[in-house]
């Protein structure tokens, strides 16, 4: 406590006794004649900026009441910031003094253990999906062959096709109730989700036991509904549920807390915990380790450093053992590694290419960017139809997923029983081949691609031989396939997108293959296996627009690193094509939403642009001690979650405009706990260490659903004390100087991970500021060949 008194002695101790209360409401952004005198005097970067601010006026309103549906540009009020950073407070300085280099070593230690046991559990979820996936699909398909089989005969077929809709619609209504009625936030893949997680967007309810229980059942019952999804996408997201819970040893939806890994519960060592569960998730799924890192490099994990790169891909590695163990012996190979993923593309390893082949990758590349870009186009303009129509109703989310899955059904059999192709038997591996109208000792060969869960079928299309499809009816499939998955993408079930999007392009790649094949009949180039594959890759990075991740996702499924450099040019080449027409799918859906999602750099040309523009201003301050009736109304009054303390804060009474030197910063959750627990200087002597025993797991039993204000109550008496936050603020924050230039500020704040950032004048007064929403606020847009910055607006909800 010592050195902590002396770090008190050296702040001011003219403490505000007399201020007059004030609490500054009304934030709006400083234009350089605004800020105080102050502030103003010394700096020539005032003057200089005016002359080039080419913003839009300030006064627009930056806030609006509500959103039109489907505008990608207003920011959601609503959601809040992860904290990255971790406050050095004294409390912190205490921990580390009195705890020491051991407490340090088990913290890593555990910190290793935890990763270990994310892999394993997400391995778990994995197994669980995929065999109930094959069991149920077994049960499913099975049952309607047999009855397929004999209905031809007694001409009956009206019957399994009222079976097979039977089936869809029961399995869909259960994931779509669950989806809907229980837990919302696990529809879809949870990619999207988990990409604002790992930016450093606190998603409300998106890593919650229940919303991992609601995903995995969902997706079991989407994929035997025979809706046109994929298990491998929910993935990512269940793993990252597994992180976020076993790390903390605590669950709060249980209410129970097992009293370990306290150590854990901050956003920041959570938040690392989270991108080792993503890549579990994308090892489970693929069977692709060093992929799963990469994914959680590329979906935007701020602060990467060696040690952490190290433990997630060990993390990423342990499921993928996991998995593959146990896979292996629920399929009979005991003590062997054959199933190292749950999406398996069967082998390519004889598959090789000319130089010459690759310009036709590349504009296979471009064919999936421009059917990505449209899928993503049908797909924004549906979902925004939703919003305005169908999202209103809870009823009709569930009456819309019942419908695609009957239309699922109704498409397939179609197929079936209008397109008679028929195949000898043996040439495809199908487990249910169905004879329907074909003859004796043949097959349907599009029974078999509809009588199979749609990964099995990706890999049916990959490597079935030569001469197993008829064009007319693979690009009827992909069509058709094709519309499905549009339709399908977006409802109120848990699902995902890589499935739908590799079969259809593996439909269309095979296509491109059988067309090079009629071309060149005699090159023995021409490999069906790998037009297919190129197909799929193309289609799929069309769509989702990853890069790095998904070409090392692919490497590592098909075990071809000869065949990376093509994966790599298709990729590259679709994801240009469909960035020229708009974004990514996860993006598209990230934008409606509303989410200040960060991108990696700043708008371009925004040097001119300072700090002093885009904060807020005036700036909601609290002194080093304070009453504890102020904070009381300045929580209840405001919104925000970071108030920096000053010292002195005396106020402007002619402009309102708090000033006070800048000492530290504290967090509404922080004030919470101190409210809560009565932390005030009337009852407890902080600076006597033989009376005070606050800890920072004062702090952490509460992480990470704090009180509300409003919960809390304090007498009449207890509103006149006092509470010196000194203490428990971060007395270092990291802060910038009002004439910083906006490059510069989005740098610190992208790649420390901040949530609030001070902004300090000459005299280290704070005069402004700046967090996620003030920076994610500022777009370029290109209109008429002229590039306009454009300023998007923060909506209350
Ligand atoms: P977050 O929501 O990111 O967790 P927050 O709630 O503190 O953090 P925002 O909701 O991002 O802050 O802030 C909305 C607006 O309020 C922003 O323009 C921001 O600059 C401003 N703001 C934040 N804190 C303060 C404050 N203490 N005083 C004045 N304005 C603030």
């Amino acid at each position: 406590m010592v050195s902590l008194q002396g770090r008190i002695d050296s702040l001011s101790d003219g403490l505000l006794e007399n201020e007059e209360e004030k609490i500054v409401t009304e934030g709006h952004v400083l234009a350089s004649h605004d800020l105080c005198d102050s502030c103003d005097s010394t700096s020539s970067a005032y003057r200089r900026r005016a002359a080039s601010i080419e913003w839009p006026p300030r006064k627009q309103p930056r806030t609006v009441e509500t959103v039109e549906v489907g505008c990608l540009n207003v920011i959601s009020g609503k959601y809040e910031s992860l904290d990255y950073d971790v406050p050095d407070s004294d409390l912190l300085l205490d921990e580390e003094r009195n705890s020491g280099l051991k407490y340090e070593t088990k913290k890593n230690i555990s910190r290793w253990i935890v990763f270990m046991f994310i892999g394993v559990f997400t391995a778990g979820i994995g197994i669980l999906l995929d065999v109930g996936i094959d069991q149920l699909s077994e049960i499913k398909y099975g049952t309607l062959k047999s009855y397929v089989d004999r209905c031809v005969e007694d001409n009956c077929l009206y019957i399994p096709y009222l079976m097979w809709v039977a089936f869809n619609v029961a399995f869909v209504l259960v994931s779509s109730l669950l989806v809907t009625y229980v837990e919302p936030i696990a529809a879809g893949s949870g990619i999207p989700q988990v990409k604002c997680y790992l930016n450093g967007v606190k998603i409300p309810r998106v890593v919650r036991i229940k919303t991992l229980l609601v995903k995995v059942v969902g997706v079991i019952c989407s994929v035997v509904g025979g809706l046109a999804v994929g298990k491998e996408g929910p993935m990512i997201h269940s793993g990252s549920v597994v992180a976020a819970g076993i790390s903390q040893g605590k669950s709060t939806t249980l209410g129970k807390d097992f009293k370990i890994l306290d150590f854990f519960r901050e956003d920041h060592e959570k938040r690392d915990f989270v991108s080792g569960g993503a890549a579990a998730g994308v090892a489970a799924a693929f069977g692709a380790p060093v992929g799963g890192v990469l994914f959680s490099l590329e979906e935007g994990t701020s602060f990467w450093n060696q040690s952490l790169t190290w433990r997630v891909f060990l993390c990423a590695m342990i499921c993928t053992f996991t998995l593959n163990g146990i896979l292996s012996l629920y399929h009979g190979f005991t003590g062997q590694q054959w199933y190292a993923g749950l999406l398996s593309f069967g082998k390519f390893p004889e598959v090789s290419y000319f130089w010459y082949e690759l310009p036709i990758y590349m504009m296979m590349g471009l064919i999936g960017g421009l059917l990505g870009s449209l899928f993503n186009y049908i797909n924004y303009h549906l979902t925004v139809f939703r919003m305005r129509y169908i999202n209103k109703r809870l009823w009709m989310k569930v009456v819309e997923a019942l419908l695609v899955a009957a239309t699922t059904a109704t498409v397939g059999f179609s197929m079936i029983y209008f397109l008679n192709d028929c195949r000898p038997l043996g040439q495809d591996p199908t487990k249910f081949p169905t004879q329907v109208f074909c003859g004796d000792g043949e097959y349907n060969a599009l029974g078999a691609l509809w009588f199979q869960t749609p990964e099995t079928s990706v890999r049916s299309l990959f490597h079935d031989p030569a001469g197993s499809h008829k064009v007319s009816s693979l690009s009827l499939f992909f069509i058709l396939y094709y519309l499905l998955s549009v339709w399908t993408y977006g409802l109120s079930v848990s699902a995902g997108i890589f499935i739908p999007s590799l079969l259809t392009g593996a439909a269309w790649g095979r296509l491109t293959g059988m067309g090079l094949m009629w071309l060149f009949p005699d090159m023995d180039w021409v490999d069906l296996r790998k037009y297919a594959l190129v197909g799929a890759a193309a289609q799929l990075g069309g769509v989702v627009r990853m890069t790095i991740s998904l070409t090392v996702i692919l490497i590592e499924a098909t075990g071809n690193i000869a065949f990376g450099l093509p994966l790599m040019l298709t990729l590259i080449c679709a994801k240009w094509m469909g960035d020229f027409f708009n974004e990514g799918i996860y993006d598209i859906h990230i934008m409606l939403s509303g989410v200040p999602l960060l991108p990696w750099e700043p708008p371009p040309l925004s040097h001119d642009v300072y700090a002093s523009e885009i904060m807020s201003h005036p700036v909601v301050v609290l002194r080093a001690v304070e009453r504890v009736a102020r904070i009381v109304q300045i929580l209840s009054a405001e919104t925000h979650n970071g108030f920096p303390v000053v010292d002195v804060g005396y106020e402007h009474q002619d402009e309102g405009i708090a000033c006070g030197k800048l000492r530290g910063l504290i967090l509404r959750h922080q004030l919470i706990v101190l409210l809560q627990n009565k932390i005030f200087n009337e009852f407890s002597d902080l600076w006597n260490p033989k009376t005070n025993d606050i800890t920072l797991k004062m702090f952490r039993d509460e992480y990470p659903r704090y009180k509300h204000i409003q919960d809390i109550s304090l007498s009449p008496g207890e509103m006149r004390c006092t509470i010196d936050l000194r203490p428990f603020m971060n007395s270092s924050p990291y802060v910038v100087i009002h004439s910083m230039t906006l490059p510069r500020v989005f740098r610190i704040f992208r790649a420390l991970g901040l949530r609030h950032l001070p902004v300090v004048d000459d005299t280290n007064q704070v005069v402004g500021m700046v967090t996620r929403k003030d920076l994610v606020r500022y777009r370029v847009n290109h209109h008429n060949g002229k590039m306009t910055r454009e300023e998007l607006k923060i909506s209350e909800k």
